[in-house]
């Protein structure tokens, strides 16, 4: 009987939270006033309703943690079709999505000594078998769900069961309050900053070897005395991968340039502000911009627009250079 009252207390709790929509573009727990309810593995769950469409900003925020940042990536997702339950529950998912810390749940610190040399020790199967991950695997028990709720698919609960970052025994196991990951990538963010990505990217595209980004990087990291982040700790992994991306993906999609182009368009349009088929002649016109000119636009743009000149491929410039005129 007691367990079925808590159910219901539960329930009214949800149906009477507001829904809260920080005036963020990205937000994180912090921002947001959590319920306890009763439940949950760790004796009480914390939980708030946002817009459905604002999950994505949340899970950013949240990893943007500065005492430990992280990247919370898809543990499970579940999907209801809509129509298919006659009673729903208050509290009854159309989309039930569990967001999991990358340093755990599993917990790969005691073989990191071993790394680079071929280890028979292999996780067991399904969720263990993440070869690429094992290296950051902590233990990290941080999770939450999020249900996109059957009977109001405009809003989601959250329900933060585990909001430290810490392994089973209840220690910090990366980020700034572990001790262990001091002065290791554990410290810093699972990923390199999208500042750097596009640096090596741009470098990466006007034929500059990954060897040479790699050597540049370190003597650069030597310079200003070791590693202070997680950009700092790129690996010629991270620089292989983006190679890879360059690499597959071809610029000549079909036999037919005008269908070659339209498909390009389609696929990028993020980046393409205008696009113009056919312009009386055999030509088009297509207008492209790029997060990092969109992001110089908007600092120096004052409002108005910016004129910019690359110079790329020379010897006198080891890299791009760019010149920008804000107006
Ligand atoms: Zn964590």
């Amino acid at each position: 009987m007691k367990g079925h009252e808590s159910k219901m207390a539960r329930m009214e709790d949800i149906l009477n939270l507001p829904v809260q929509d920080p005036p963020y573009t990205e937000f994180s727990a912090a921002h947001i006033n959590w319920v306890k309810v009763e439940g949950g593995r760790q004796g009480g769950d914390d939980i708030a309703l946002i817009p459905f469409s604002r999950v994505e900003d949340f899970v950013k925020g949240e990893s943007g943690n500065a005492d430990c940042p992280a990247n919370f990536r898809v543990e499970s997702r579940r999907k209801r079709p809509e129509g298919s339950l006659n009673k729903p529950r208050v509290d009854g998912y159309l989309e039930y999505t569990l967001y999991w810390c990358s340093y755990g749940p599993e917990d790969y610190r005691d073989i990191e000594p071993q790394i680079g040399e071929k280890t028979s020790t292999k996780p067991s199967s399904g969720k263990g078998s993440r070869p690429g991950r094992r290296h950051m695997m902590r233990g990290c028990i941080c999770h939450f769900t999020v249900k996109r709720l059957y009977t109001r698919p405009q809003l989601a609960l959250i329900i933060y069961n585990q909001r430290s970052h810490v392994d089973k025994s209840g220690a910090p196991c990366h980020g700034i309050l572990d001790h262990e990951s001091v002065g290791t990538r554990a410290m810093y963010a699972p990923r390199i900053s999208e500042e750097l990505r596009q640096k090596v990217m741009s470098l990466l595209h006007v034929g500059i070897s990954l060897d040479a980004i790699v050597q540049h990087h370190m003597e650069e990291v030597q310079r200003h005395g070791g590693p202070h982040s997680r950009d700092d700790f790129l690996t010629r992994n991270d620089v292989r991968n983006m190679e890879r991306l360059i690499k597959n993906s071809p610029h000549e999609l079909h036999l037919d340039d005008r269908c070659s182009v339209k498909m390009w368009v389609q696929r990028h349009h993020k980046h393409v502000f205008y696009f113009q088929e056919s312009c009386g002649c055999e030509g088009f016109v297509l207008g492209v911009q790029t997060d990092w000119q969109l992001q110089q636009m908007l600092r120096y743009g004052h409002g108005g627009f910016i004129v910019s000149h690359l110079v790329s491929g020379s010897k006198k410039f080891k890299v791009e250079l760019v010149i920008v005129f804000g107006f």
